[in-house]
């Protein structure tokens, strides 16, 4: 039994024998050793989780799978009761799932909030469009009229998810739903830090209506869960980093099996002249220190157009500055705290090796052990160059470089400068302007005066990476249809696609190629 630990919660309490019974929610088929899983506030443990093994993979993988046989002859439309009630769940039990969430992460409440909110928004998404986007759609056939052609989309069978421990409700949740609805199970290992979350979000999807046994959660290292886990599932969804994608996208490419990877970013934020800067001020704030800058989309560079550059890195140091640092499981701390002991000390290694080599420091700069003991402080850095490693690689903290352009071009072309391209953003009053840029930068996802959340939150429209920061897309059709089979089935209903008996090749093709020139001339496809 892990020792008591009462979180007050603004009212609410969250019991250790509550995390004792989450733990009892994870697939594991013998006694295994315990993981321990600590709360980042305080450096204390929280309770402990089975080091689930192949074994275990293995199991949750046959449940899962006996379970999806049964989910996928239902209609789409009673999956979707399932997400409506999803809906309603996590909003209705968000006071727990914070305190989880703030509990096991770290985070502000605030923060955690936006996991809820997110959840809440993709369930709503999917429940709205799964149906029209998994109904089968008639195609134009090989010969017009004469053949009938439909392309159905088939659920690919066990989804497996390996996700970060960033956003454990988000990451986890969000992007199962559309899995799930689309007709698949799903196998999950959650980061080792955030395993709570996953099992709490395992029982309300439950109790939401999803048949047991379709969602696992199989708790352990990455390292040691990935290989058998991809050997066995019909999809692999990444999020993590570059480093760690590469591995997992390696092996499902020697399994043939489809993948998404959600990886790491070094976005640039992009502010011109004309900007409203107190606007900005606090976009930028907010693009670069939700969740203490651990959060794939968050900004690193900042490019700041010399016309304002003076008034805005001024405004933007001392609004940086007036964030609050706290352990509170209420909304008063707009900052929480790092993870782990690792992500402090590799925040504290970019901007101490960034300071060694000239880098000047706006605002921030130091780790706040006074707070808690992984806390550091949103930190402003100036004259940062490439050879530091601030400057290029991510530091996934809450720390950004700013530097000062003249030409757009020229801040078109040092934001492209990165093996990165996840998320970007701009401000500028001038719209049309902004529409220009925005294409010409190389991610997945750009903002326009906003930070991040202009672009996450349109679930309609795709998310995910370009160049080193992805694979596939979350969101939308493509972040449904991924997790699917695409199959064509098409029926001639007269006439023979053969060289019908009797006719000599060389007229038969002859008479193909009149066809062909005739039908480029009379119609277009649709
Ligand atoms: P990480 O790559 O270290 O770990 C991610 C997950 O992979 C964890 O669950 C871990 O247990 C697992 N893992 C570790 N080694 C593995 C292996 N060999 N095979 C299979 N799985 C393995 O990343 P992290 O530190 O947990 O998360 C931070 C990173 O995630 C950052 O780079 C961030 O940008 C990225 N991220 C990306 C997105 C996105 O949507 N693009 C979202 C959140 C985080």
């Amino acid at each position: 039994m892990s020792k008591t630990i009462q979180v007050d919660a603004g009212g609410g309490t969250v019991e250790a024998d509550r995390f004792d019974q989450l733990a009892e929610l994870a697939t594991v088929v013998g006694d295994r050793e315990r993981l321990s899983v600590e709360a980042p506030f305080t450096g204390e443990e929280i309770g402990t989780v089975p080091a689930g093994t192949e074994a275990d993979i293995e199991a949750a993988v046959e449940r899962a799978e006996a379970a999806q046989e049964e989910w996928e002859a239902r209609p789409v439309a009673e999956r979707t009761e399932v997400l409506d009630d999803v809906h309603d769940l996590v909003l209705d039990r968000q006071d727990e799932l914070l305190d989880v969430l703030q509990l096991e992460g770290g985070k502000a409440r605030l923060t955690a909030f936006e996991e809820v909110a997110d959840v809440a928004i993709n369930a709503r998404y999917y429940a709205d469009r799964a149906e029209s986007y998994l109904a089968r759609e008639k195609r134009q056939g090989a010969m017009p009229l004469m053949t009938r052609t439909y392309e159905y989309h088939h659920p690919v069978g066990v989804v497996g998810l390996i996700t970060p421990w960033n956003y454990p409700l988000a990451l986890t949740v969000s992007d199962s739903l559309p899995a799930l609805v689309a007709g698949n199970a799903v196998v999950l290992n959650p980061a080792q830090q955030t395993p709570y979350t996953a099992l709490l979000a395992k029982q309300l999807l439950e109790e939401a209506g999803l048949p047991e046994d379709l969602f696992q959660v199989v708790t352990g290292s990455g390292s040691d869960l990935g290989d058998p886990l991809i050997d066995r599932v019909d999809f692999i969804g990444f999020t993590g980093s570059t480093s760690t994608g590469r591995i997992v996208a390696e092996r499902a490419g020697s399994n043939l099996i489809k993948c998404s990877m959600e990886l790491g970013g070094k976005n640039p934020i992009i502010v011109l002249d004309d900007a409203d800067v107190d606007k900005a001020v606090e976009g930028v704030v907010r693009g670069c220190f939700t969740n203490a800058g651990q959060l794939c989309i968050s900004g690193e560079r900042l490019y700041v157009q010399s016309g304002v550059y003076d008034e805005f890195v001024e405004k933007f140091a001392e609004a940086t500055e007036n964030l609050t640092l706290g352990v509170d499981y209420d909304y008063s701390a707009d900052v929480g705290s790092l993870v782990s002991e690792e992500q402090l000390e590799k925040v504290t290694e970019h901007v101490e090796g960034a300071k060694a080599r000239g880098a000047t420091v706006l605002a921030g700069g130091e780790a706040r052990p006074d707070v808690g003991p992984y806390f550091y402080e949103p930190t402003v850095l100036a004259d940062v160059d490439e050879e530091m490693a601030v400057g290029c690689d991510e530091t996934f903290g809450p720390v950004v470089s700013v530097y000062q352009f003249d030409d757009i071009d020229v801040a078109v072309r040092e934001a492209n400068n990165s093996e990165y391209g996840l998320n970007a953003s701009i401000w500028t009053a001038d719209s049309e302007l902004a529409h220009e840029i925005a294409p010409q930068i190389e991610c997945g996802t750009v903002n326009i005066n906003e930070g991040y959340a202009a672009a996450y939150g349109s679930v309609d429209a795709p998310m995910g990476g370009m160049k080193d920061s992805g694979i596939g897309r979350r969101h939308g059709k493509e972040g449904i249809l991924k997790y699917t089979e695409s199959q064509t089935v098409a029926e001639q209903r007269f006439g023979s696609m053969g060289k019908p008996p009797g006719v000599p090749a060389s007229i038969y093709t002859r008479m193909m190629t009149g066809s062909l020139r005739l039908l480029k001339r009379l119609s277009k496809f649709p």
